[in-house]
């Protein structure tokens, strides 16, 4: 069985022959003029947008995790990850973004494909207006990786000779910690101007009848609840990818299959990374590695970062990274992502990404598997007191030493390990035995929503936005959605 199928029956509820279905709404029926579904920053700067265009519609917001001010990780506390079933590092208000390294790009260059569905000028003229609302809430003034012109050229002048492109694009870092309390302001700014807001409520299925959708069925508690809405936006986020797909599978919304991207996490110490961290802060690097020539590019740069792991649902775990404005570790952390684009008759990116997840996850026994560079071409596992004879110390205490390359696709990996060899080109050491690579770093773009110019989808009144959508990756592009969505609403009125 396919695993949105399988999601997919798990959705549908054991409908009793005859009966009516177990998740069916028993409770009242509720009615708003825009719902929301996900708190995420593309739902959330929407419902920012309408406001400030002097919206006076109803907005409503369901959210499946916690206000931002209740969001806290158990493993803060006990060392560990406990699995929770709503991970409070990317569900509840703000999303992904509230333990997020809070770095917002500032370039249409950066976080997404919208520039080929909006026009690359109307996106870079929405980020330099959304940037502006940031830093109202209180963001750094500061830009990252505008500031040293000469050095700057001189690193692209090294890409250039190991093959690599070096993308311009400044950052505003707001750090975890700012980054949380931002989308708190942002949150009391919401209520304070009548936006409803339902917490632990998980949206199960989009009402839709004559290809219209009319509301969605809610779990709020224990009842399911039916809410009405004239507007559905769904704005579910990474987390919400593969429900948005049980959705359009259930109700013919159309999209395609994406992009997926498989990789490492890669960590070294900060003296290797002191010239990229000081002058770009982050180096967005693009190359095409021979033999396979997929493309593969350097993600979410943390210098002085921590390694994260994040949980979503089917017990998937997965590494990530961020960094905080003050509490710094000596090492720098980023992605190096291999992106796959399948051709007929594969068709479910998701699911691949997914198995090669899983089966990381049982070699590392639930926890993340990291491993020497050295070891990956020496063709043997590292063992834990071989780490600590590193000058790199794991900032993830509890990865599992192993060998990811038993659960990695051979394309991925050739291509990753071609690929940090020219970084090496540009950062002497990168590419030393003792840097750190974690797997599995996934990334579920896939299942792009077709949609048109004003972001409507093939169901009348149904849009949808944010990284769910395959549209966007990131903190800024996920905003812009939302604030552009926004506007073609008040202009429909
Ligand atoms: C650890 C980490 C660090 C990151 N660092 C950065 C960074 O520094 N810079 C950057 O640009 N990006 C970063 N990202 C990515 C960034 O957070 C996302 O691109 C962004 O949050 C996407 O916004 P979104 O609104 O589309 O979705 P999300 O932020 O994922 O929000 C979606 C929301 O929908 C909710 N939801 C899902 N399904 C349902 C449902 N069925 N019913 C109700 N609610 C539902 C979820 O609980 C979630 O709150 C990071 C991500 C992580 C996890």
């Amino acid at each position: 069985m396919l695993f949105f199928e399988f999601l997919y029956d798990i959705m549908d509820w054991c409908v009793p022959e005859g009966g009516r279905a177990k998740d069916e709404p028993k409770g009242k029926t509720m009615k708003t003029d825009i719902l929301i579904i996900g708190a995420g920053p593309a739902g959330i700067f929407t419902a920012l947008e309408l406001i400030k265009n002097g919206c006076k519609d109803k907005i409503t917001f369901i959210e499946k995790g916690a206000a931002i001010e209740k969001r806290a990780c158990p493993k803060s506390k006990t060392g560990v990850c406990v699995n929770c079933k709503n991970c409070a590092i990317t569900t509840g208000f703000s999303g992904a973004g509230a333990f997020s390294d809070g770095k917002l790009s500032l370039s249409a260059d950066v976080g997404g494909d919208l520039p080929d569905l909006i026009g690359y000028e109307t996106v870079q003229d929405l980020i330099d207006y959304t940037d502006k609302i940031y830093l109202d809430f209180g963001a750094d003034k500061h830009i990252e990786g505008v500031e040293h012109p000469e050095e700057i050229k001189a690193i692209r002048r090294k890409a250039i000779q190991a093959g690599l492109k070096l993308v311009d694009c400044p950052i505003r870092h707001m750090g975890t910690e700012k980054a949380q309390k931002i989308y708190y302001d942002i949150e009391q700014y919401l209520l304070d101007n009548g936006v409803e807001m339902h917490f632990n409520a998980e949206c199960l299925d989009l009402i839709i009848e004559d290809e219209t959708c009319k509301g969605a069925d809610v779990k709020i508690g224990n009842n399911v609840e039916r809410i009405q809405a004239r507007e559905v936006i769904v704005a579910t986020g990474r987390r919400g990818a593969l429900w948005l797909e049980v959705m359009c599978a259930k109700h013919g919304i159309l999209h395609q299959p994406g992009t997926v991207d498989i990789g490492v996490r890669v960590e070294c110490r900060n003296e290797i990374m002191e010239e990229i961290n000081s002058v770009l802060y982050e180096a967005k690097l693009i190359g095409y590695p021979k033999p396979f020539k997929n493309k593969v590019r350097t993600f979410c740069q943390n210098p002085g970062g921590f390694v994260s792991q994040e949980n979503y649902d089917e017990n998937l775990a997965v590494v990530n990274g961020h960094s905080y404005k003050e509490l710094k570790s000596p090492n720098t952390n980023l992605a190096i992502l291999c992106s796959h684009n399948f051709t007929h008759p594969f068709n479910q990116p998701i699911e691949y990404a997914k198995k090669v997840g899983e089966l990381t996850n049982m070699l590392g026994d639930g926890k993340m598997l990291v491993q020497r560079y050295g070891d990956i071409l020496d063709g043997k596992r590292t063992w834990a007191k071989e780490l600590e004879n590193s000058n790199v110390r794991p900032t993830l205490k509890d990865a599992v030493a192993g060998d990811i390359t038993a659960a990695m696709p051979y394309r991925a990996m050739l291509s990753i390990i071609n690929f940090i060899k020219s970084v090496d080109v540009i950062v002497p050491g990168f590419a030393a035995g003792e840097t750190l690579l974690y797997s599995p770093e996934l990334k579920f773009y896939s299942n792009k929503i077709k949609m048109d110019e004003d972001l409507s989808t093939s169901i009348a009144h149904l849009h949808c936005l944010g990284d769910s959508t395959g549209w966007t990756r990131g903190l800024m592009m996920a905003s812009v959605m939302g604030v552009y969505l926004a506007r073609h609403l008040c202009k429909r009125g």
